[in-house]
This record gives structure tokens, C-alpha cells and sequence, in this order.
């Protein structure tokens, strides 16, 4: 199976803005911003989708939501913001590697689009 954009960026093949990395995960800001701040986080694990999750992920998931809560302070986010995982084709994902999406900087509606 060929990598994903995501695991090319964690292997530094492609560049990325990286804001955090350890043994874990990979957080780097979307080239694509939809928000001031908008920064991705990836398993290092090649996880396609939330649909893949196992058990054995628990560690890596528990750990994708805590490394969310640190950056949004580290920028900031004060006054809240959103973390956005799309998962499947209607829900919105487009790179089938899993990743949690880190959004903020401005007021955030709902219900999203
Ligand atoms: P999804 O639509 O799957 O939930 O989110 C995929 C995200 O990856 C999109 O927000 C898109 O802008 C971002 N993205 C796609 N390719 C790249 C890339 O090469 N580099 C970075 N930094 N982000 C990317």
C-alpha cells in the first residue's frame, strides 16, 4: 500500500509546518487553513479512519485529544475552539489517514456545513 500525504509529511519526505511531534503523534498546521489557527493531528500509526480504530489504539486516540488541549493553549485558544475528526466519504474526510483537526482563532457556527 502506498504511504499517505500524512505519512510522507511524518517521514519529512514533503514538508510541513510541524508545531509538535513525539513518539506518538505528528501535529503540523493545514496547508489549507480554514480558520486562524488550524493545525492537524496525526498518529504516527498509519490509521485510515475512525472506522479503522481498535482497541489496541486507545493509548494513541486518549493521547491525540490531550496533545489538541495542549497546543490550543500553547496558541492561545483561550476563548475556546473546535477539534473536528471527518470520518468517510459524507462525512467530509479527504486523506484517509486519521487525523484530529485543531480549529480556532475566530467564533465557530453550528451547525457545521
Ligand atoms: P479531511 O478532509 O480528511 O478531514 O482533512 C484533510 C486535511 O488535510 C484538509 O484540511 C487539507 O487541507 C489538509 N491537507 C491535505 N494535504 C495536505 C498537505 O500536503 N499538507 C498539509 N499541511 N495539509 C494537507
Amino acid at each position: 500500500m502506498s504511504k499517505t500525504i500524512f505519512s510522507k509529511i511524518i517521514a519529512g519526505e514533503i514538508p510541513a509546518d510541524i508545531v509538535h511531534e513525539d513518539d506518538l503523534v505528528v501535529a503540523f498546521r493545514d496547508i489549507s487553513p480554514q480558520a486562524p489557527v488550524h493545525i492537524l493531528i496525526v498518529p504516527r500509526e498509519e490509521i485510515p479512519g475512525v472506522d479503522f480504530l481498535e482497541e489496541r489504539h486507545r493509548e494513541v486516540i486518549g493521547h491525540m485529544l490531550l496533545t489538541a488541549k495542549k497546543l490550543a493553549h500553547r496558541e492561545e485558544l483561550d476563548e475556546g475552539y473546535r477539534l473536528v475528526i471527518n470520518s468517510g466519504e459524507k462525512g467530509g474526510q479527504t486523506v484517509d489517514h486519521l487525523h484530529l483537526h485543531l480549529l480556532g482563532g475566530r467564533s465557530m457556527q453550528w451547525p457545521p456545513g
